[in-house]
C-alpha cells in the first residue's frame, strides 16, 4: 500500500488489469518553438520535445502504436493499452488534422485510452470538441504542461504562458464531458524553494485536476538551460531536496488525484546533471520513506 494514489491503482480498478502506455511522436512541433509565442522554446526542451526513445517519427502514427503494442505485449504480457501522444505540442494542428491524427491511435479495442500531451494556450475549444469525442467510449487524459502556479518563474524559463491561461485550460477542460487533467509539475524551477511549490499544488489541486506528474528540473545536452548550468546561472536539487518537496506536494493535493509520475527519468547520453533524476526507483523508495517519517499521507495538508 502506497501512501498515494497511484495511476496504476486507479487504472486496475477501472479495467481489471494493469494498462501500458504506448508512446506515439505524431510530428508535432510546438508554438514556443517555432515562433508563434516564442522562439528556442523552455529553457529545459530539447530537439527530442520528450519524445520517448523508441519512436520513429519516420512511421504513421497507426505503426507506432502497433509496434509499441507489440513490444509491450512481448515483454510484460501486456493486454491493455492507451495511446501517448508525447513529444512536443500534440494540439497544435488545425481540428480536422488532429482528428485524423488521433484516430490512427485505436487499432483495436484493447487500447482503451488516449493521453495528450500539451501546453495551456493550445486547448481551444474546436481542439476541445475533437478530443470530447472519445471520452464517449474510451479513457480520455490531457496532459497540462502547467509547471508552476508563480509567473514570475514561467517567464524565467521562457513558457510562454501565464498561470493564469493554465487555469483557464483547466476549467475549459473540465467543463467537457469525460475529459480529465493531468497537470504535470516541475520541482527545483529557478528561484522557486519549498514555499512556491506547495503554491503550485495547492492551487492545482483546488483546481479541479485529476492527475499529476511531478519531477526535478534536469538538464539536457543542446538546451537553453545546459548553457546556463555551464555559466553557473542554474543551481539544480540535490536528491533529498527533491524528496522532501515531492511529499510536499503530496501532501498538498487532494487525496483522489492520481499520481502518475514522482519522478522523471532522461536518456542517459543526453543527461548533464542531475544525473540522481535516472534512479528512478531509488527515489521512489526514498519518498516512500520520507512519508513514513512524516507519518504523512497524500492530502493530509489540503484545505
Ligand atoms: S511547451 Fe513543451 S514542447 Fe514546447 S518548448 Fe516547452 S517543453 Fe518544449
Amino acid at each position: 500500500m502506497k501512501r498515494y494514489y497511484p495511476f496504476n491503482d486507479y487504472l486496475k480498478k477501472k479495467f481489471g488489469c494493469k494498462v501500458y502506455k504506448v508512446s506515439v511522436d505524431a510530428g508535432f512541433t510546438c508554438p514556443n518553438r517555432d515562433g508563434t509565442v516564442a522562439s528556442g522554446g523552455c529553457i529545459y526542451c530539447d530537439d527530442a520535445g520528450s519524445r520517448a526513445s523508441y519512436c520513429d517519427r519516420g512511421l504513421s502514427v497507426r505503426e507506432q502504436i502497433l509496434k509499441g503494442i507489440e513490444l509491450v505485449r512481448n515483454r510484460y504480457g501486456a493486454r491493455k493499452f492507451i495511446a501517448y501522444f508525447q513529444a512536443f505540442t500534440n494540439t497544435y494542428a488545425p481540428a480536422a488534422k488532429l482528428k485524423s491524427i488521433y484516430d490512427q491511435a485505436f487499432v483495436s479495442d484493447d487500447v482503451v485510452g488516449i493521453a495528450i500531451g500539451t501546453r495551456p494556450d493550445c486547448v481551444g475549444e474546436e481542439v476541445l470538441d475533437v478530443i470530447e469525442q472519445y471520452a464517449l467510449k474510451r479513457d480520455v487524459w490531457i496532459e497540462l504542461g502547467v509547471q508552476t502556479v508563480h509567473d514570475r518563474t514561467l517567464a524565467a524559463i521562457n513558457r510562454g504562458h501565464t498561470a493564469g491561461d493554465s487555469l483557464s485550460a483547466i476549467r475549459a477542460i473540465k467543463r467537457r464531458a469525460g475529459l480529465k487533467v493531468c497537470a504535470h509539475i516541475i520541482v527545483g524551477l529557478p528561484g522557486e524553494g519549498a514555499a512556491e511549490t506547495i503554491e503550485t499544488a495547492r492551487e492545482l489541486s483546488d483546481s479541479g485536476i485529476d492527475g499529476v506528474k511531478v519531477h526535478c528540473l534536469h538538464v539536457l545536452k543542446g538546451t537553453i538551460a545546459e548553457k546556463m548550468f555551464a555559466e553557473g546561472k542554474l543551481a539544480l536539487l540535490a536528491r533529498e531536496e527533491y524528496v522532501r518537496r515531492a511529499c510536499d506536494v503530496l501532501e498538498n493535493i487532494r487525496a483522489g488525484i492520481t499520481v502518475q509520475r514522482l519522478t522523471g527519468e532522461a536518456p542517459a547520453e543526453r543527461l548533464v546533471a542531475p544525473l540522481w533524476v535516472n534512479g528512478k526507483q531509488r527515489i521512489l523508495k526514498m519518498i516512500d520513506v520520507e512519508l513514513e517519517r512524516r507519518d504523512s499521507f497524500q492530502g493530509k495538508l489540503t484545505r
